[in-house]
Formats: C-alpha cells, structure tokens, sequence
C-alpha cells in the first residue's frame, strides 16, 4: 500500500477506553500507517497533511473477536461446494462492509487463511487488518462436520472454501493444529461442542476427547499461539478451560460453575449475541437450512443471562458478532444488545483494549498511544454516555482511518 505520509489530527478529544474517560485538546501525529506523537501542540508538521477533528471523539478502530468474512450466505455446507475465487470475491465485499461501520481488525473464527489477510495487508481488498486461524478443527460429526447424514465422503482438499476440517484422535488433532500454524494461523479454533449451523450434531453435545483438546492446546502453545473453543454450555465450557481453552466462544447456555474457571484460566470470554437474533428475525431469508433454524432458539434467550454471569463475574469480555450471510449488516448491533447487561465504558473496552489483550497485540491496537497501528475513528457524539453513537455509522461517524490510510472522512 502507498505510504500515506504525515498526517496531523488537531482538536481530538481522546476517547481512552481503559480509563473510560475523555481526554481533550489532544493533537495526534500520524506516520507510516502508525502513530508516532500524542501531546497537546503539534510539534513540527511542516508538510504533514491537516485533518481538524474540531473537538469531536476521537476513538480507536473497532475489533471484532468473533468473524467469518468467508461466510457470504447463512449455509456454510452449500458454501463449502463453491469456487475458491467466488468465495473470496463475496468476502472482499464483506470486510469492506465491515471497515465502513468503524471495525480496523476482526479475528477470523474460522475460514480465512494467509491469503484473504495479505490480499487486506497489500491492499488489494479494502476491510480491516484480518487475524486468522485458518481452518477450525471439528470431531467426525461435530460442528464443523458440514455433510448431511446420507454423505459417508468429506472433501477434505483444502482449497475448497470450508471453514473447518475434520479430525479424530490426538494424532491427527496434533498434525493439524500444526499444519494450521504452518500456514500462518494466529490461533486454533476447535469445535468443543455442538451448534446452529451444523446439520448432524445436538447444542449440548461435548466435542473432541479431552486429550484432543489438550494436544491441540500443547501444540498451539509451543508455537506461541492460543485455543479458542465454539462451546455452548457449561460442560463443554468448562472442561475447555480446564485443558487449557483460552477463549471461549458464544457460551450462551453456561451456568455459575464457569466463572471461578474463567478467572482461575485467565480465559476470555467472546459473546455472539448479534447473530441468534439475526438467526431468528432472518436466518431462513439468509439460507439457513431448516435443522439449523430450529436450533437457534435454544440458545437466543440463554445469551443475555450468560452475559450478566460473566459480567458480574469479573471476566473478560470481548466483543464479537459472528453473523452470517446477508446478516453482516447487523454487526454493530452487539453494542446495543451488551448495552441491556454492560454500561458503555466496559462494552467499548471489550471492542478495543481486552480484545486486543486477546489477540495478543496490546499497545498495537485498540488504543491511542505511540507505537500503536494509526486504527481511528472520528464521531460525531460520545459513546461513553451513549453507545447507540456507534449503531449509526452513516450519520455519526466522520472518519475512518485504517494503518494511517483514511478510508473515509466526511468532516471536510
Ligand atoms: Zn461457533
Ligand atoms: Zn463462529
């Protein structure tokens, strides 16, 4: 990408997550995609390209923990028969989407690989910064086992468009956490239990021996890397933690008992409200096959309370959104749905600071600071008094700016 010089951002009002608090009359310096100065005058900016924020908030880009950018319908079984290239062309359109509601990273949950990141890193996408596990790793009929009952073959050639691949016993889960890590994932996904889009397995099945688990958390642990778990309930919650889960996924239907192994863990917490009310106000619109939308419900009412547990709790939660489909444009209605259990300053942390301390990149992003990625938004009102400022992004968010690059900017 071309380098965008210097840039200068006057008249900021800082919004810093971690202590929850405005900081005004702040000029933020930008160069080489980062930022290099955050004081109160503008030091030496002979040059250097002027974006007045005129005493707007100013905030960090979103991250979302929890995406499919390759998810481009609600039937991830019928994607998997699709070209490649196709796939990626719908995925293209839907980061772009997500860099125009205010999201700088989003951490895949399965699906994008090193390619789908480059193409963003090259500029030959427009969307967010992609953290990416690769392929998740899925039990023989598990969550990620997309063939109906009446198919005995699994297409298992990794080019085509999956999301997961199929593994059984502690030897393979070890070959593939590897080879994942080979292809360059950030982090391993596996399937500890049932789900919506499956179309063989029940919500309050356990998935994967805990020896599996455990040899995927060792492997993904020597290369420095991290398990993040798709698990509903607390028996599969918590026996994750216990082997060494590091992030849990949706978690909608768990119950007290995980909350002493969460803090115990250090573990983190990924809510996906956004996509059970998504399922069930659209899912069949968006081609969610019959089976899939049947079990949706089993889990929309659970997510609140699950929320309020963890919130209450003391555990660290982190914004994700997990949509589907023609459902992408629902992404930032996470806020509003947290916003009934979590006041705003601690809903904005999970998007910015704790989620950055889950993708093992604090200081790079999710925070106004030097030395971190120049990940910015302007708004128009302040999302500590009012989280909604942030469901309306046409209207109250002025400008985008992704690795310095302004990607929009209606404040001229
Ligand atoms: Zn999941
Ligand atoms: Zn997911």
């Amino acid at each position: 990408m071309a380098d965008q010089g210097r840039v200068v951002i006057r008249n900021a009002s800082i919004l810093d997550p971690a202590a929850g608090e405005l900081l005004p009359d702040r000029v933020i310096t930008v160069e080489g995609g980062d930022i290099v100065d955050v004081g109160d005058s503008p030091g030496a900016s002979t040059g250097a390209r002027q974006i007045d924020a005129g005493g707007r908030v100013v905030m960090p880009g979103l991250i979302d923990g929890h995406v499919h950018v390759l998810a481009y319908t609600a039937n991830l079984p019928a994607a998997a028969e699709q070209s490649p290239y196709y796939v990626a062309a719908r995925a293209g359109e839907i980061l772009r989407g997500m860099l125009d509601r205010g999201f700088t990273t989003v951490r895949d949950a399965a699906g994008a690989d090193y390619g789908l990141a480059d193409a963003v890193r090259e500029g030959y996408f427009v969307g967010p910064t992609v953290v990416f596990g690769g392929k998740a790793l899925s039990q023989t009929g598990g969550h990620g086992d997309g063939r109906p009952r009446g198919r005995e073959v699994h297409d298992d050639a990794y080019c085509a468009p999956t999301h997961c691949r199929v593994v059984d016993g502690v030897d393979e889960v070890r070959r593939a956490v590897r080879d994942e890590i080979r292809k360059g994932a950030e982090h391993i996904k596996l399937m500890l239990g049932g789900g919506v889009a499956s179309p063989t397995d029940r919500i309050d099945s356990t998935q994967f021996s805990v020896e599996e688990i455990r040899a995927a958390v060792q492997e993904a642990t020597a290369a420095n890397r991290y398990v993040l778990g798709h698990a509903y309930t607390s028996k599969a919650v918590n026996r994750g933690l216990a082997a060494g889960v590091r992030s849990i996924e949706h978690g909608n239907l768990i119950d007290e008992t995980s909350i002493p192994l969460f803090l115990e863990h250090d573990a983190f917490y990924v809510p996906t409200l956004a996509t059970y009310s998504a399922l069930a106000e659209e899912g069949p619109a968006a081609g969610l096959p019959a089976e899939s939308f049947a079990k949706v419900f089993e889990v929309l009412d659970a997510g609140l309370h699950a929320l309020e547990l963890a919130h209450r709790g003391g555990v660290k939660i982190v914004y994700g959104t997990d949509l589907l489909g023609d459902m992408h444009y629902r992404q930032l209605t996470e806020f509003a749905l947290r916003a009934q259990v979590q006041p705003a300053a601690d809903i904005l942390r999970s998007a910015t600071t704790t989620a950055a301390e889950l993708l093992g990149l604090p200081g790079r992003i999710g925070t106004l600071a030097p030395g971190a990625s120049a990940d910015l938004l302007v708004l128009d009102g302040n999302p500590l008094e009012d989280i909604a400022v942030l469901t309306k992004p046409a209207d109250a968010l002025r400008l985008i700016m992704h690795r310095g690059r302004v990607h929009k900017n209606t404040l001229i």
